[in-house]
């Protein structure tokens, strides 16, 4: 879709969040690490909210309260203590997470605060036991400068971040606590982004500023983009969590997609003159009208005599399969709301019926039922009593929204760049001072010793890349850009394989495999590390790169050496190749006799074809060679 950014008035901000690698966390000395085994802790809570803080609580955490959603935590004792379980007050700031904030703050200009001072942010969703999150400012108004354009930074802060949520279930939601306090650096730029494009350039330059402290966390997971996005005739909505820089332009496009065709949408229903007061809570029990019924999860329903309640949204036919986003309509927004505070897995709509098993005959005894026109949509539900009508109301509400316009709310980012309703927008910030942990104070000579030893920026990296690794221009950017450029230097300083070959792996031959569906993410730094090592021991070839990788993604928490071996490329001895060479030039006599020198590229293809990820090309050619030599 072609927009003029600037026509429509687009605004943007970014804030960034990246996890520190520190030796321990925030706020006490766990190891700021996850775990994959099974929890050796579980114990569950029911948060409650206080009395005061009632008014200024997320309307959807509070909703979730009043349900009695309760939550299931999770942990480890190497990765959480009883500062995560909320059983100790919160040790003293960690100053290595100072340190690298500080650093990050007079890269980009900005100022210092006199004094740190730790406040608390109300969060009740269970992501964090207190019920709320430690925060505090580090720096003020700074810049990153991209192209032409210098973009405000409002604040550097750090941050706990928030346990790591597990699933869902009916009565509790389940949380990790080894992320809990893993310390996080967040950089907020000011509304001024104004194209998608845009939006990706200023992440990156971000991203690049973060990643020269040497001090941040890498992989899947560890860096966070939120983003606000605004039209003026849409409206502000924020969203959270967009894992890939890659993604960021994508999610912004998206994004003025959806809420161009929702602000078309509303324009269309005004001059239908829909309004919202003809839209009735009037819900109605249709169970009786599906009591034969062949779709399958209304018979579910039925066979555990729970409700199918139905309601009319007058003139809004067509309107529901209208997309708003790749594979996402209006059906699909009303869907999300109702899963969300109705607790229902999802909706029926007569938009997209018959269909499922539902009949025409039903669909049409359905619209006899709630005295349908022909120009109204019929939107049904199946659970139990208590769910359907948390399920309709939801819709209902998202039907008069859709007349107004666009509806502010927060959008949860998915891997596609399509986003999801995650809650309606929190008011202003609920901060209050944490009393349990004293201010520190930032003083001048710490400023000045930080400021004289400023890591490298991003364009001396390149530069030296360029020149002490000789990667080209184009390289040495993809390396600087690349997430494993910390990688980059420890195998090309360690090994002996050369940095061109090294930088080509881990940037074009891992995005290119990623493209490909393979889940590059899943095969760990130590793990492409030690594949390195095996190149440099000659136990295997710089051909296999690929082929192991694709391996060690398949299967997790398996080594390099079974790899090797599964798939065949244990190297075979010099002995063992000159056998093999000598017993190819015994088969290819003729050939060679006819063909004489001509024959040596015809040959190499035949010894290789067997020997690919074995054994190195040079060697072969050279035994090939000096056997050949013998041969005449
Ligand atoms: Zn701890």
């Amino acid at each position: 879709m072609k927009v003029d950014y600037e026509k429509i008035g687009l605004k943007v901000g970014l804030e960034i969040h990246q996890q520190l690698d520190t030796s321990t966390k925030l706020f006490c000395q766990c190891k700021p690490e996850l775990f994959k085994e099974e929890a050796e802790i579980t114990f569950l809570r029911r948060l409650r909210p206080t009395q005061s803080e009632l008014g200024q609580i997320d309307p959807a955490a509070y909703f979730e309260f009043q349900k009695g959603v309760k939550t299931l935590y999770e942990a480890n004792r190497a990765n959480s203590c009883l500062v995560e379980m909320d059983e100790e007050p919160p040790h003293s700031l960690n100053t290595e997470a100072i340190e690298t904030a500080l650093t990050v703050a007079v890269m980009i200009k900005a100022k210092p605060v006199d004094e740190i001072h730790v406040m608390r942010k109300t969060v009740i969703d269970g992501s964090n036991t207190t019920g709320f999150q430690r925060t505090c400012v580090v720096a003020l108004d700074g810049e990153v400068i991209v192209g032409e354009k210098t973009v405000p930074i409002q604040h550097v802060s750090l941050e706990e971040d928030a346990a790591r949520k597990m699933g869902r279930g009916r009565n509790a939601t389940h949380y990790r606590l080894d992320r809990l306090g893993i310390p996080l650096i967040e950089v907020a730029t000011a509304p001024s982004i104004r194209s998608p494009n845009e939006a990706e350039e200023v992440a990156l330059a971000i991203g690049r500023i973060l990643r020269a402290t040497g001090k941040v966390k890498r992989g899947l997971g560890t860096i966070r983009q939120d983003l606000n996005i605004s039209i003026p005739d849409g409206a502000l909505i924020e969203i959270k969590g967009v894992q890939e820089l890659e993604l960021l332009s994508r999610v912004v496009n998206y994004e003025i997609q959806r809420q161009l065709e929702l602000i078309k949408i509303s324009n269309e229903l005004k001059a239908m003159e829909v309004k919202e007061e003809n839209i009735n809570k009037e819900f109605i029990d249709v169970t009786d009208v599906f009591k034969q019924t062949k779709c399958k999860i209304l018979r579910k329903t039925l066979d555990n005599n729970q409700q199918i309640l139905a309601v009319k949204l007058p003139k809004f036919k067509g309107f529901l399969k209208r997309e708003l986003m790749p594979s996402f309509r209006l059906g699909t927004e009303m869907a999300d709301r109702a899963c969300f505070w109705g607790r229902v897995d999802g909706i029926f709509h007569t938009d997209e019926l018959p269909s499922y098993g539902i009949t025409k005959e039903e669909v049409r005894n359905l619209r006899k039922t709630v005295e349908a026109e022909g120009q109204d949509v019929v939107v049904l539900v199946a659970d139990k009593p208590e769910n359907t009508k948390d399920a309709l109301e939801a819709v209902v509400e998202r039907a008069c929204e859709a007349i107004r316009g666009v509806p502010e709310e927060t959008r949860a980012a998915r891997p596609d760049g399509t986003t999801r309703y995650m809650r309606p927008r929190p008011g202003a910030a609920r901060m209050y001072p944490e009393t349990d942990i004293p201010p520190v104070q930032i003083t001048r000579e710490n400023i000045e010793r930080i400021s004289s030893q400023l890591p490298e920026l991003p364009e001396e990296k390149l530069e030296s890349l360029m020149e002490e690794y000789k990667l080209n221009q184009k390289l040495a950017m993809h390396v600087l850009d690349s997430k494993y450029s910390q990688l980059f230097e420890t195998i090309v300083r360690k090994g002996r394989t050369s940095s061109t070959t090294v930088a080509v792996f881990l940037t074009e031959t891992l995005k290119a495999l990623k493209r490909e569906g393979v889940q590059v993410d899943k095969v760990s730094e130590s793990q492409i590390q030690q594949v390195f090592s095996k190149i440099d021991a000659g136990e295997l070839t710089k051909e296999a790169l690929g082929d192991v990788t694709i391996w060690l993604s398949r299967h997790e928490s398996q080594s390099v050496q079974e790899a090797i071996k599964d798939l065949g490329l244990e190297g075979i001895s010099e002995n063992e190749l000159r056998k093999f060479v000598e017993k190819v030039i015994e088969d290819n006599k003729s050939l060679i006799r006819e063909r004489g020198g001509n024959s040596f590229g015809i040959l190499m293809g035949i010894i290789m074809k067997k020997m690919r990820g074995r054994v190195d090309a040079a060697l072969v050619s050279k035994t090939l060679k000096e056997k050949l030599e013998g041969f005449a």
